[in-house]
């Protein structure tokens, strides 16, 4: 048979499925793929009920209900007084993911650069190469994850079609703050480019450190794409809806996208969330300074097990280098032989290069029951005899 698509063909399972299989399989505490134990709101399931039994479940309008795109400009305003028309400017798409999907292959001509930071979420770099970019990398290094202002200048060209900022960040969480984010603008601007923001995370954030969306910098509101999820904002994981918000000549663009990629996204859904942006802010006000004790709950204790654990601001993630511990292989070697030996699943952050050589650290994901997140910890310190 002739082959397949090789772009794709070349990609293994992603690293998320085939870490919760594992931790299936081997019966684990599962630390791994980033979704929470609980879920969100209950009046927002109570929405989904409500508006299943009601009806009518049949395709809602291509760009999302009225009510959930009314939502999602609002939520621009209250949080970051960003004035945004619903009717022009924002659409719902079939998660964040879909979003992203759908703005990629609007904006990418075959032969054009994007520009992506590392490590990075791994749907990124399997869209932009099916869309036909060749992906420029530049890594951030732990333990701060600093911008690396010359090797990101070095990093455009006439060919750079668009960056790809996720902020706050998955798997660093690290948060880019507004002089990092001037620096990538002037950019942007220099070189005529376009940026995709992945925010999902825009509300898991401690400290009281501030997300920035780069939306709301001068000059980047005709060139940025701002996308969040409900999924992230309301620990609804499979729920898939997310948020895109973008100047009405770029929106009209990506809608063409999304068109033929989805269409639409389930109306029940839409309502549910809807209510949710409306009413629930305290809910997922109140998520982030839960995630705040978790984090440092966590922080404490892998370091009295001997990870050297570094710090996060934001998101559901921790990252550790286990060598402190005396283990010599790889994060893959590490996340195995946790899952086996010790029944906890963690991921290996090398599945978030597109080269993996930055093999000696692993991602807690911090969003569960304090008693889960002791029982693995229990484990682990029973395990490395701390
Ligand atoms: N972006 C990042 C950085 C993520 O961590 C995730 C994980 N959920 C997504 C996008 C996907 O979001 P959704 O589930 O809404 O598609
Ligand atoms: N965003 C989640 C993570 O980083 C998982 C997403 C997924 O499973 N596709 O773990």
């Amino acid at each position: 048979m002739k082959p397949a698509n090789s772009i794709l063909a070349g990609f293994g399972t992603t690293v998320f499925e085939v870490m919760t299989r594992l931790a299936i399989e081997h019966q684990t505490i599962n630390l791994g793929q980033g979704f929470p134990d609980e879920d969100g709101p209950d009046s927002i399931k109570r929405m989904l009920n409500t508006a299943t039994l009601e009806g009518p479940n049949q395709y809602p309008p291509m760009l999302g209900i009225p009510e959930l795109r009314q939502a999602i400009a609002a939520h621009n305003k209250r949080f970051h007084d960003l004035d945004v028309d619903w009717q022009t400017e924002t659409m719902v798409t079939t998660g964040a993911t879909e979003g992203l999907a759908a703005s990629i292959l609007a904006l990418i001509e075959p032969g054009d650069e994007a520009v992506v930071f590392e490590p990075l979420y791994d749907s990124y770099v399997p869209m932009l190469r099916r869309a036909g970019a060749e992906v420029k990398f530049v890594r951030l290094q732990p333990p701060h994850w600093g911008l690396p202002r010359e090797e990101l200048a070095a990093a455009f060209s006439e060919r750079t079609k668009l960056i790809l900022i996720n902020t706050p960040m998955n798997p660093t969480g690290k948060v880019f703050d507004r002089e990092e984010l001037s620096f990538i603008a002037a950019l942007i601007e220099k070189y005529d480019t376009y940026a995709i923001c992945d925010e999902v995370y825009e509300h898991l954030i401690f400290d009281g450190v501030k997300h920035i969306p780069l939306i709301t910098l001068p000059g980047m509101r005709e060139r940025t794409i701002r996308i969040g999820s409900a999924g992230k904002t309301f620990s609804m994981t499979s729920w898939k809806v997310g948020f895109l918000t973008a100047a009405p000549n770029l929106l009209s663009l990506i809608a063409k996208a999304h068109q033929f990629l989805v269409f639409t996204t389930a109306s029940n859904l839409q309502r549910a969330v809807a209510h949710g942006l409306d009413h629930e802010q305290d809910w997922y006000t109140n998520l982030a300074v839960e995630l705040q004790a978790k984090r440092d709950m966590l922080h404490d204790a892998l370091t009295d097990i001997g990870f050297d654990v570094m710090p996060t601001a934001a998101t559901y993630f921790m990252n550790a280098d286990f060598r402190s511990l005396g283990f010599e292989g790889t994060d893959v070697d590490f996340c195995r032989h946790v899952t086996v030996e010790a029944g906890v699943t963690v991921l290996p952050v090398s599945a978030l290069y597109a080269t993996p050589d930055v093999d000696h650290l692993v991602r807690f994901c911090f969003c569960k029951k304090d008693a889960v997140l002791q029982g693995a910890l229990t484990r682990l310190r029973d395990f490395f005899g701390a």
